[in-house]
């Protein structure tokens, strides 16, 4: 079969081995690494990856020594005990022909514990805990300590390693005179403050021989200020190729940079620029990174000579299969990450195991499994929606004959109104694939289609799952019914037109997608390109890399052509709802572009002047031409008693079952687990 990815899929000599494909499944943390019964499920996890067919993959990071544990309970290596833990991992890949690398990542200054340590006492600003200078003799003998860790992968059955050396962790905090102040020979000078990364490198190659991979991954570009200049960023790649390293991996930014690096705002591939510009300085591969998720897009970067290879870290939480996909021409298959954070790193930073909102198997592969049913029932699934559509499609993978109805006249419910938020645009793929599944699986629907207890008990169906949704809540604020007033689904849903100056009542997730919305829809560009040039100015990333870091110390006001009040009864912080990785980015975003938000408010009413309100002791008249309700949801289970009154054999799920906490992740989840139990 011609595949429509030759480069992508071309294989990589790396002199000591040849890599199947340029795609690295990066490394991820998924929180199994600390959990008890983490050694299985990541062999499960890390086995479907290799059967499908990624050319390289990266364990979470591995810290080389207590003091380099990202938390308490962080993941060491010391104990022999691991081996039969890590053989399970090892030989689950090697049995599938795929290979696999142990990240070693040592926290420096991230850390949270009270032995943190980093090449100078100077407290990081996204971590409360001061870290301890480490003396000379310590960093000595933690270089020793990355080596010995190296050793012990290979022996563990690992091919190789990745040392962290990017994201401010230990190592690049000795490289950037951000957090360097040393004066003796690991600081000061650009060969002081490389030394450690380069020794690091050199150690690990002379301890486990040449047959070993080593990858390197550093900071393409750093995004914050008191960096290095891109001279000295080129020199490291050539001093890390000089001590050993078979690859070099791109990181972006330090996890303290205030700027996007990952999350759904930020434009497709947006920092392959950044490894481009070393393209041609060294001559081993380069990976380049970020916000790559799909095959068309890997493809490109690599034939435009982005990049040797490209890395993939949460598209593959999202689809074990990625390449398999692409190379049996299948990539509309694809079930596509969205890039929303919610069920991977924010579950992380909620200290509990990683999956995917829209693969809500990933990390449970030994559990969730879809298993061919006894006996062939009639399904029926009232609503499209995506814990409908994840329900209808399992159940149907299973062997079911499943129909499907959905009152709307297209499938995807709330995602659609997602989409045509900026920085969700994505989500249309979990359309296209839900899509593409009701295609290949043979699913019955009937779209505009408002399914009654009619449709649902005259004995067609063993079971009746219904994922109904929900509706806008309409506050009783007097005045409600003015004509001025718009619910968020005539904005996103049937795209009303809307004023100039809008007051949002309810600043959760639907809010902050209203404010988004309107505050970018006279501003945004079209193309691509225009649109990744509109980020970079927005967020003062300076292409050129002018600036050491290539951070702009002043940002071009990106303010919108809208007046926006987005309003909230609470007096907490407008956005804490929104997940911890990137909620401060929407929240900033939003600030930028001059939206206004107020707290404590107090609804009086709406009439002709516009919507009164009262903030504390305070009368305020807001002139708006639009009122935007985004005050949560509630749902019906009206049809649900009826059935069960009628002896239907009922599920109810996702907002339909519980309104007030409305969310996909749960919704997909619940779904899921449903069609896998009937
Ligand atoms: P929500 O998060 O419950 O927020 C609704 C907001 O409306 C609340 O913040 C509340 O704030 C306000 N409100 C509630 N009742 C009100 C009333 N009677 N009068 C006036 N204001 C009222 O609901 P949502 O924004 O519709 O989001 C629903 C779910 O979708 C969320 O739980 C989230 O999981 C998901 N979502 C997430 C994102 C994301 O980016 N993470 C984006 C979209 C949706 P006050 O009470 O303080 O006024
Ligand atoms: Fe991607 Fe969201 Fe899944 Fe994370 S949870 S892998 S961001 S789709």
């Amino acid at each position: 079969m011609t595949s429509s990815y030759p480069y992508l899929l071309k294989p990589l000599n790396l002199g000591i081995i040849t890599l199947k494909n340029r795609v690295l499944m990066g490394s991820m943390h998924t929180g199994l690494e600390d959990s008890a019964d983490g050694f299985p499920r990541l062999a499960a996890f890390f086995r479907e990856r290799a059967q499908g067919q990624v050319g390289l993959m990266v364990t979470g990071g591995i810290a080389p020594n207590p003091e380099g544990r990202l938390g308490l309970g962080g993941t060491g290596l010391n104990a022999e005990s691991f081996k039969t833990g890590h053989a399970l991992i090892t030989n689950a890949v090697h049995a599938e022909g795929g290979v696999i690398l142990m990240q070693l990542l040592h926290g420096g200054r991230y850390s949270r514990h009270q032995g943190l340590v980093a090449p100078s006492a100077l407290k990081s600003p996204i971590n409360p805990l001061t870290p301890r200078a480490l003396t000379a003799s310590e960093v000595e003998s933690s270089i020793e300590d990355f080596a010995r860790t190296a050793a012990q992968a290979q022996d563990f059955g690992y091919a190789g390693v990745e040392i962290m050396g990017s994201e401010g962790y230990l190592i690049h905090e000795f490289f950037s005179p951000r957090t360097n102040l040393r004066e003796d020979d690991w600081g000061g000078n650009f060969d002081n403050r490389a030394r450690f990364a380069v020794e690091i490198v050199r150690r690990i190659r002379q301890r486990c021989g040449k047959n070993f991979i080593i990858m390197y991954r550093m900071s393409m570009i750093e995004l914050v200020e008191n960096s290095n200049p891109w001279e000295e960023v080129v020199a490291l790649a050539k001093a890390i190729e000089g001590a050993g390293a078979n690859l070099i991996n791109s990181g972006i930014g330090w996890h303290e940079s205030r700027v996007p690096t990952i999350a759904g705002m930020v434009p497709r591939g947006a920092f392959t620029w950044a490894t481009q510009r070393m393209m041609g300085e060294v001559k081993i591969p380069l990976i380049a990174s970020n916000r790559i998720n799909n095959p068309e897009q890997a493809e490109t970067i690599i034939a435009g000579g982005f990049a040797d290879m490209v890395s993939m870290a949460r598209p593959f939480l999202a689809d074990s299969d990625f390449v398999l996909k692409a190379m049996e021409n299948r990539a509309d298959e694809i079930n596509t990450c969205i890039a929303c954070n919610q069920a991977c790193l924010d579950r992380i930073f909620d200290a509990k195991i990683a999956s995917c909102m829209v693969n809500p198997r990933a990390c449970n592969e030994l559990e969730m499994n879809v298993h061919e049913a006894a006996f062939p029932k009639r399904i029926a699934v009232v609503g499209a929606g995506p814990g409908g559509l994840a329900c209808a499609t399992t159940a149907a993978q299973r062997g079911y004959k499943v129909t499907l109805f959905e009152a709307a006249d297209r499938i995807g419910g709330q995602f659609n109104m997602a989409m045509v938020v900026p920085g969700k645009e994505d989500y249309a793929e979990t359309i296209r694939y839900f899509g593409r599944q009701i295609e290949i699986l043979g699913i019955e629907v009937f779209l505009n289609r408002q399914a009654s207890a009619a449709d649902l008990v005259d004995g067609h169906y063993d079971e009746v799952i219904l994922a109904t949704g929900v509706s806008p809540r309409l506050p009783g604020i007097p005045g409600i019914e003015h004509p001025m007033v718009l619910s968020y689904v005539d904005v996103l849903w049937h795209r009303k037109e809307v004023g100039k100056k809008v007051a949002i009542i309810g600043a959760g997730g639907v809010g902050f997608d209203v404010a988004e919305y309107l505050a970018h829809s006279a501003s945004i560009g079209t193309s691509a390109n225009a649109e990744l040039e509109q980020f970079l100015r927005e967020w003062g990333i300076d292409r050129f890399y002018r600036i050491p870091g290539a951070l702009e110390p002043e940002r071009q006001p990106m303010k919108s052509s809208r007046t926006i009040f987005l309003l909230q009864r609470k007096d907490s912080r407008h956005g804490a709802s929104l997940g911890k990785t990137k909620g401060w980015a929407i929240r900033a975003a939003l600030l930028k572009r001059g939206v206004q938000m107020i707290g404590s408010v107090d609804y009086q009413r709406i009439d002709d002047e516009g919507l009164h309100l009262r903030v504390g002791n305070q009368e305020q008249l807001l002139e708006v031409d639009n009122v935007i309700v985004c005050a949560g949801q509630t749902s019906s289970k009206e049809l649900y008693e009826e059935l069960k009154l009628a002896g239907t054999t009922a599920h109810l799920i996702g907002g339909a079952a519980k309104a007030s906490e409305l969310d996909a992740e749960r919704a997909i989840e619940e779904g899921t687990r449903l069609a896998l139990a009937i």
